[in-house]
């Protein structure tokens, strides 16, 4: 679903992505860990397009992201078709970004209705099923300040789904919450998991990479140091570097 090959990302003189490549299956839960300014947050801004990597490729769903085909030619994508390989992508970010004037439901249809062109009644019939998959079916009417940051996040992931996206980006989507309200979106992403969403979950979380991921990568200074089965990472590292950020931050 997802294959990155040695991409390269400098934001001026610093070097953030140095040759990453990676691949996420379909169905495959991956999870990023890494400690602060290791490229992890760049990694999933790249893979949809929101940062441009400088060399190297990325693939979503066979697609190379960011370019086009045109007489056997690699040109660059129109904003157009890059809008429309994003429509694909669901991203959730550490800030709920909601639209502070719609309310929970008018939120979750939003796009289904002006950028996929659903009929309003059938958006809303999806957007009323997945507050109650997110636990939320008694907030619909309800406006963003009105909700706690944990299930304005919940919303969050109700309107990516509500795209029916092919892959979900999970930017650091617990860590402007507070701790009590942690469990409930972690919770919601299990579940997503578990009825086989293909998703790259960048995380602190270390218990929930531990039991959620199918693959463990840890990112230091724009490289993957060591990559494999949670149960590797967590219980046998073999690199110095993701021994210390474990032990570090347990
Ligand atoms: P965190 O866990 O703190 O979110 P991260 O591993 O996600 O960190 P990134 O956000 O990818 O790290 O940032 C990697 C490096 O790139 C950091 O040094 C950051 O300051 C820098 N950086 C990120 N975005 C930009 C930008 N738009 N312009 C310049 N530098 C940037």
């Amino acid at each position: 679903m997802v294959r990155v090959e040695q991409a390269v990302k400098r934001f001026g003189d610093l070097l953030v992505l140095n040759n990453v490549s990676m691949t996420v299956k379909r169905g495959q839960v991956v999870v990023i860990i890494g400690p602060s300014g290791s490229g992890k947050t760049t990694l999933l801004r790249c893979i949809n397009h929101l940062e441009k990597i400088d060399s190297g490729y990325i693939y979503v769903d066979g697609q190379l992201v960011g370019y086009r085909l045109v007489n056997g030619r690699l040109v660059e994508a129109r904003e157009a078709e890059i809008a429309k390989m994003r429509a694909q992508i669901g991203f959730v970010f550490q800030r709920f970004n909601l639209f502070a004037h719609m309310t929970a439901l008018e939120n979750i249809i939003e796009a289904p209705v002006h950028v996929l062109g659903i009929p309003r009644d059938e958006a809303i019939a999806q957007a009323m099923e997945l507050l109650r998959k997110v636990g939320l079916e008694e907030k619909a009417h309800v406006y963003p300040h009105k909700l706690s940051g944990g299930q304005q996040q919940r919303v969050a992931i109700a309107r990516a789904l509500a795209m029916r996206p092919k892959l979900m980006l999970f930017d650091e989507a617990t860590s402007a919450l507070d701790p009590e309200l942690v469990g409930e979106v972690l919770k919601v992403m299990r579940q997503l998991a578990e009825e086989g969403m293909t998703m790259v979950v960048v995380t602190h979380e270390m218990g929930f990479a531990r039991d959620v991921a199918d693959h463990v990568i840890f990112m230091d200074h724009g490289v993957i140091v060591e990559e494999g089965p949670p149960e590797q990472i967590f219980d046998t590292p073999q690199n110095e570097r993701t021994r210390n950020f474990l032990g570090l931050i347990a």
